[in-house]
């Protein structure tokens, strides 16, 4: 299939191929034709997926086809929960509508207010934006949406944990009931299913990837550590295994400058990026990790959100998140349109209830293996068997196991036996990883 054959004009044709892309991502096959049609839309997709072209390029289509923007107006809102989403929504949509006569912005905080205010002052047909300072921009009139066409929540989950919601309402308040309305989420909770239902009129649902699970081309595993020897854990694989591009999250904003700075001391080339640095110096480090010129991005979740980095086979978490919806947004920094990724946890033994929250939501057990040198003297307890809904499925013929391959039981085995010895799920590696495997499905 074609981007023509979704109904994209040569304008837009035109700026795809520039960028390269050959054939839609399934996201953008189903969502493109539906936002055509002027169709509300409820999407479950992850970034990597495609999902900011899946929306951008229909919108960009349909908003060509109609009037400029009045002064002060904005055709389409895009929300978005961080500045870095909001830049890199915005610069899609200047790549994409290069060759369309319309106008963007990108509006956030933590940047003077006034070039944004002249930036409105002609009005612009995409405007993207983080809550607080689009109210404050409506508060100075410096943005009406008496025509506003269509709305955008992306990444709603994440929003909400950040607590969005009543800037949100009060933004819906402020907008035309008769509109187009499209909201993307990674993942469901009953929170922005509510959220959904409050914006969206008879929505197109869809899932572009099996609920709450994170991208299927990244291959992810644990290994199992002491706290106190992370970082020296870490420094090793990064010489070990040649990691020359790799995104590693932190937990607090003060753990992500002490890893740098020690990374920085043992020589590599690293840099944090955490709400306490200044814009300049997050687009920078940004800047400088997507040209290749640092070696490692230290993050912490909300700096994080949302990047696209092109090519980055590597996301390590330095420490689990606390919010297990978070691993998935975290992994889905790697693997994105199906490239393929790693995706490495550091976990030690007081992690472990944030590991078990991460395994039941994925509904897999994530495989573990040994460090040699890094066996923890504290174990990560055996985790639990994870619970998924069953779906019925037609019985299958038994496949005969291939040989050397171990039942899915010992893989889930944690901690180690009474005689020191790893149990048989643990892989012990020094150096390569072997291939992850996924668990087999539970009957219950
Ligand atoms: P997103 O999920 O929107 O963050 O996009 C993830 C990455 O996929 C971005 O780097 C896009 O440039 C890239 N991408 C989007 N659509 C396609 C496509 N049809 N073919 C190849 N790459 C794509």
């Amino acid at each position: 299939m074609s981007f023509a054959a979704l109904g994209l004009s040569p304008p837009l044709v035109a700026a795809i191929a520039e960028r390269g892309y050959e054939t839609p991502t399934p996201i953008q096959a189903k969502a493109i034709p539906a936002i055509l049609a002027g169709r509300d839309l409820v999407a479950a997709a992850q970034t990597g997926t495609g999902k900011t072209a899946g929306f951008v390029l229909p919108m960009l289509e349909r908003l060509a086809r109609g009037p400029r923007p009045q002064a002060n107006q904005a055709r389409a809102l895009i929300l978005a929960p961080t500045r870095e989403l909001a830049t890199q929504i915005h610069d899609s949509v200047v790549a994409y509508g290069r060759h369309l006569p319309l106008r963007a912005a990108a509006v956030y905080g933590g940047v003077k207010i006034n070039p944004q205010m002249m930036a409105l002052r002609r009005g612009v047909d995409i405007l993207v934006a983080t809550p607080g300072r689009l109210l404050d921009l409506h508060a100075s009139n410096a943005i009406r949406f008496n025509h506003l066409e269509i709305l955008v929540l992306d990444e709603a989950d994440r929003m909400l944990d950040l607590g969005f919601l009543p800037d949100i309402e009060r933004i819906l308040a402020l907008l035309p009931a008769r509109r187009q309305s499209l909201l993307f989420s990674a993942t469901f909770p009953d929170t922005v299913r509510s959220l959904a239902r409050l914006i969206a009129r008879n929505p197109l649902e869809f899932s572009v990837d099996p609920r709450n699970a994170a991208a299927s081309t990244v291959k992810h595993w644990i290994h199992p550590v002491d706290k106190k020897r992370k970082t020296a854990l870490f420094t090793t694989l990064l010489r070990e295994r040649r990691w020359n591009r790799v995104l590693v999250f932190t937990k607090t904003r003060e753990g992500a400058d002490k890893l740098a700075r020690h990374l920085e001391s043992e020589g590599f080339s690293a840099a944090a990026i955490h709400g306490d640095k200044s814009q300049d110096a997050r687009g920078k480090a940004l800047a400088e990790f997507k040209q290749g010129l640092l070696q490692v991005l230290v993050a912490t979740d909300l700096a994080a959100r949302g990047l696209d980095i092109d090519q980055l086979p590597q996301v390590v978490n330095f420490d689990l998140p606390k919010v297990a919806a978070d691993y998935v947004h975290r992994v889905g920094r790697t693997g994105r349109a199906g490239a393929s990724g790693q995706a490495v946890s550091l976990v030690s033994a007081d992690e472990f209830p944030l590991l078990s929250a991460i395994e039941q939501l994925l509904g897999n057990l994530l495989p573990r293996k040994l460090i040699d040198g890094f066996e923890p003297v504290h174990d990560v307890p055996e985790s639990k068997p994870v619970h998924r809904p069953l779906k019925p499925k037609k019985p299958k013929k038994p496949k005969p196991r291939p040989g050397g391959e171990r039942p899915a039981a010992e893989s889930r085995a944690g901690g180690r036996r009474s005689d020191g010895k790893p149990r048989a799920g643990q892989q012990r590696t020094g150096g390569r990883p072997a291939p992850s495997r996924k668990p087999t499905a539970r009957k219950r």
